[in-house]
């Protein structure tokens, strides 16, 4: 048995440094992240050991300075939090930022603008804080649930499956053809490498192992995307949640994680699985 890595994977540059910036900062002193800075509990843990406190909404925040995650935040929020007097450290990812931009342009172009993404997700809020008309779309349903537009502008959430973003934007055209309908590419590289490293990676493995957060959107994504090509897909958040029964006539076991993931968390998850059976490892092809 081996353990084949796809070529991506794991923590993306964007994550990585708002948690150097949070370390930094709550060794500084007393800080608030507005909403979850990463979707894993690893890393949420570390940080709550510092003492950093986490606040879903302005309103809640107790400390003098505020850390807006690489999720991004509205132009509303950020004036809620400065007219309350905070100090703001940003830590949005600059791929986020172009997400922004995408919808700005949207607007000013006078298109209806339709996300796809998770409603309640914290860059989707984010996204949409500024608009006072939008829609967000997930599944079919939401997209037959639409009204029509004479212009509709469509953007994602960065961490959406482009086979998903295709399909929605598809169904979009054909349920209104009269409709000048745009689309703004705003799903972000490490979340497309991540995903095709995923499949290349899916299509040589008897069994599958996608490490992140329970909570983590991409990395849900990426268990949905192998489970198309791998009947033998498991979701796991830490080396304590690998079965050895899993590994049951495997020749090849393939790993990868969510853009949240740590990498010293998908080291050990990997070294669990060395544990379990005896295996050498093959890297993937970068
Ligand atoms: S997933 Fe993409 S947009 Fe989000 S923080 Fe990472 S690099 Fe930035």
């Amino acid at each position: 048995m081996r353990i084949l890595r796809a070529a991506h994977l794991g923590m993306c540059f964007g994550v990585r440094d708002a948690i150097s910036l949070a370390r930094a900062h709550a060794d500084a002193g007393p800080l608030t992240i507005l909403g979850d800075l990463v979707h894993n509990p690893t890393v949420l843990s570390a940080l709550e050991a510092k003492g950093v406190a986490v606040a879903q909404d302005v309103a809640h925040v107790r400390t003098p300075t505020l850390m807006v995650t690489a999720h991004g935040t509205s132009q509303r929020t950020l004036a809620r939090t400065r007219a309350l007097g905070l100090t703001v450290i940003e830590a949005t990812c600059p791929l986020v930022h172009v997400a922004h931009r995408a919808v700005a342009t949207l607007v000013r172009d006078n298109y209806h603008v339709v996300i796809v993404g998770q409603r309640d997700h914290v860059e989707v809020r984010g996204l949409t804080g500024d608009l006072d008309r939008f829609d967000v779309v997930l599944e079919d349903n939401d997209v037959l649930a639409l009204e029509a537009h004479p212009r509709i502008g469509v953007a994602a959430q960065t961490t959406q499956p482009v086979e998903k973003v295709r399909h929605l934007v598809d169904l979009i055209r054909r349920r209104f053809p009269q409709s000048d309908v745009r689309v703004l590419d705003t799903i972000c590289k490490p979340t497309k490498e991540r995903q095709s490293a995923a499949v290349e990676m899916a299509r040589q493995a008897d069994v599958v192992i996608v490490v992140g957060g329970r909570s983590s959107n991409n990395t849900r994504e990426l268990v949905t995307t192998c489970a198309r090509y791998c009947a033998r897909v498991h979701h796991v958040q830490t080396d304590a949640d690998v079965r050895p029964e899993w590994f049951d006539d495997t020749n090849v076991v393939g790993l990868t994680a969510g853009t949240s993931t740590p990498d010293e968390v998908i080291d050990r998850v990997e070294a669990r699985i060395r544990q379990v059976r005896s295996v050498a490892v093959t890297e993937g092809r970068r």
